[in-house]
């Protein structure tokens, strides 16, 4: 073989710690290697041109480069061998600056280390073979997780590119958080007026096929041959008959259940209609308030139904869908801010989260928009809003910030205004965190045209003091002072955690999740919407917070990626998959159990049993190369023979 070996300065951020030179003149006397330099920048223009003048100039058909994370730039090589006439495949990578320049900062055991790890991507390269991808045709359909603003935007913008979508939501609404909101920061437009149309068009756009009160149970296949099954829950209406009339609603008798998408602030029935911009605008059936489902005694609702949509008898259903792309906009839940103890944990009924003060403050909401106390019923004059519940507090194991939080209380304190003019609002906050546009203009209009007075410090202690008041103890950290307030109504600004079952669904994807469950994306700032499971990708707040306009951002970024990526008929397949040596395969099927993307079939063959992998499924994650009691399985560019050689020249160097 002739090999050439490249070793990258990046700047200073390689050439820093790493004598490159010195690594190049030594790496020039390992076996095979016929050339090896020390370029600058190995990854631009005039770099990569060097590579292909080096392939034609000293006939190489092999390339070495030592330079940063395969992840970043493997790709970029590739088609730089490719172009100068050499199978993609008979290269190698060396990750010399995260492993080896980044971490220590000692030049002489730094250029050892790098030198070692050349000399094992040598010895690799020696034994690679050439690999060919196969093209496999791509199913020109999307599906979509979760319907909240991030979703929908994806959904929207998929369809508009000519793409039918699949929209799965768990509600029985499309609109998640933002259907809940009264009126929207920086612009206090109101939210039903901006969300309200896209739903509209979600329902009507004849590209998408929404399955509201719905769930993904099992995901197979992979980028652009996704199989998916979807489960259909049983809403005991069958909502091709129901016109969402709400005739139901009127009648039903099960009248104390606790509404969901008014937090906690109302009840509902057991027949119910989310909200009237509901889309679907369909009627469910709790089943675990329903008279006639729990004790067979009621059937009001069917006796009143001029449709006959109500079927008691309803059970979940399993769909299966097609599709060559996946986008997870599952958004997020608030914390369960009961673990504060010193603010009720729960107890008092006025004490409220700022999602349950959206809704009362909603015109769509329980009580037509009035602000109202949950207890009594009424109109508050003192309003406490604490902000940081649950977000930047180590005790209870959430540092992070919940990112929009300040911006949503400055809006909850001017909209108190504007519904209640002699009222008066107190924040207390640890910091205002406003760095969107316009977003420090807003936060500063609710101190200095709407009279908000912002107290630095967190709150000790919230108690009612049995005159009808909640009485709000805290610390004013810039006057050094203790303050204590005497308030009709105390709004939480609650902290935000990935959705329920964020986890399981990302491991039904096979994407990674941060320690709080919100999905990883596959390069913080290079790739903010693409994971590490190719054709999955993330919108909104699954991936970490954001607000409006950035989910939308989000949902818009992913349409354009898989449109971009389903305009094409074919994908290639990722060559360096696992083969069968059938020779020694004695058939245990360990393999067929073990491979976490269903790749490996055990096939009847000429009156044989024989071990298969199914090329375009298999993502060469080696995890059956090293459960083959008999080495029979082995995985391209990662065979036995070849990490040996690997470490004989870790040994031998
Ligand atoms: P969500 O709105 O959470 O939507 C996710 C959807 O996915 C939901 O419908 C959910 O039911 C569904 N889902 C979850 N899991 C699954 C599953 N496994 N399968 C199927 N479906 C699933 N931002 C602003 O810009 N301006 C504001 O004024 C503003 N006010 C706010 C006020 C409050 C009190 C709060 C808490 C937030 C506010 N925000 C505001 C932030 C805003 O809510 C978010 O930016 C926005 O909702 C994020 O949208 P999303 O689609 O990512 O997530
Ligand atoms: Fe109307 Fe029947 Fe639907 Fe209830 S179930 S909303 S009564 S059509
Ligand atoms: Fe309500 Fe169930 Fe009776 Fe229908 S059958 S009216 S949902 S309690």
């Amino acid at each position: 073989m002739r090999i050439g070996v490249f070793i990258c300065h990046c700047g200073s951020n390689i050439g820093g710690t790493v004598d490159c030179a010195e690594v190049a003149k030594r790496a020039a006397t390992f076996p095979d290697v016929v050339y090896a330099t020390d370029p600058m920048y190995t990854c631009a223009e005039p770099g990569q041109a060097a590579i292909e003048a080096a392939i034609h100039e000293y006939a190489l058909d092999g390339v070495v480069v030592a330079s940063c994370s395969p992840r970043m730039h493997e790709p970029t090589f590739r088609r730089t061998v490719e172009r100068a006439g050499l199978n993609p495949f008979m290269f190698e990578m060396a990750n010399i600056r995260e492993h080896v320049s980044w971490i220590g900062k000692d030049v002489e055991p730094n250029t050892n280390k790098a030198t070692e790890l050349v000399a094992m991507a040598v010895e690799k390269l020696r034994r690679n073979q050439p690999l060919f991808a196969q093209e496999f045709p791509v199913i020109k359909k999307v599906l979509i997780i979760g319907g909240g603003v991030a979703g929908i935007q994806a959904a929207l913008d998929c369809a508009d590119g000519g793409l039918p979508v699949i929209l799965v939501e768990r509600e029985a609404t499309i609109g998640g958080k933002m259907a809940k909101l009264d009126k929207t920061f920086p612009t206090i437009d109101c939210s039903a007026c901006i969300l309200g149309p896209k739903m509209v068009d979600c329902a009507q756009h004849p590209n998408i096929t929404l399955y509201a009160k719905s769930e993904i149970e099992d995901i197979g296949g992979y980028v652009g041959n996704f199989q998916v099954k979807i489960k259909k829950k049983a809403t005991y209406v069958d909502w091709h008959k129901c016109t969402g009339c709400g005739t139901c609603l009127e009648k039903c008798p099960s009248k104390d259940v606790p509404d969901r998408f008014n937090e906690g602030v109302a009840k509902t029935r057991a027949i119910t209609i989310a909200f009237p911009q509901a889309i679907p605008k369909k009627a469910v059936i709790n089943a675990d308030y329903c008279r006639q489902i729990t004790k067979g005694k009621c059937g009001v609702c069917a006796k009143v139904c001029p449709t006959k949509a109500i079927n008691y008898e309803m059970k979940d259903e399993v769909v299966t869908e097609e599709v060559g792309a996946i986008v997870a906009a599952t958004g997020y839940d608030l914390v369960d801010w009961h673990v504060y103890q010193e603010y009720g944990g729960g107890k008092y009924p006025d004490v409220i989260t700022s999602l349950a003060y959206e809704r009362l403050m909603n015109a769509s909401g329980p009580t037509g928009g009035h602000i109202l106390r949950p207890s009594d019923g009424r109109e508050p004059k003192n309003i406490v809003f604490v902000q940081c519940v649950g977000s930047r507090d180590r005790s209870i194991g959430r540092p992070g910030c919940s990112g929009f939080c300040c911006m949503y209380t400055a809006k909850q304190a001017i909209l108190t205004k504007d519904h209640i003019p002699d009222s008066k609002s107190y924040v207390f906050y640890m910091d205002i965190r406003a760095t969107g546009k316009l977003y420090d203009e807003f936060t500063r209009r609710a101190v200095e045209e709407y009279g908000t007075e912002y107290i630095r410090g967190r709150v000790s202690q919230i108690y009612p003091d049995g005159l009808g008041h909640l009485v709000v103890m805290g610390m004013d950290t810039l006057l050094g002072q203790p303050v204590e307030i005497k308030a009709d109504l105390v709004v939480l600004a609650v902290g935000i955690e990935a959705s329920a079952g964020a986890k399981e669904l990302a491991e039904k994807l096979r994407i990674s999740y941060d320690h709080a469950g919100f999905f990883m994306e596959s390069h913080v700032k290079l790739k903010p919407v693409e994971t590490n499971t190719a054709g999955v990708f993330v919108a909104g707040v699954c991936q970490g917070t954001k607000d409006i306009p950035a989910s939308v951002a989000q949902g818009s970024a992913c349409a354009a990626k898989v449109l971009g990526l389903l305009s094409r008929d074919t994908l290639s397949s990722n060559p360096q998959i696992a083969r069968v040596n059938n020779m020694r395969c004695v058939v245990c099927g360990k393999c067929v159990r073990t491979c976490p993307f269903g790749a490996i079939k055990s096939v009847e063959e000429r009156g044989r049993t024989q071990i298969r992998v199914i090329e375009t499924m298999c993502q060469g994650c080696g995890l059956c190369t090293s459960t083959c009691p008999q080495g029979a399985i082995q995985l391209a560019h990662a065979t036995d023979n070849q990490i040996l050689a690997e470490v004989n020249a870790l040994c031998q160097i």
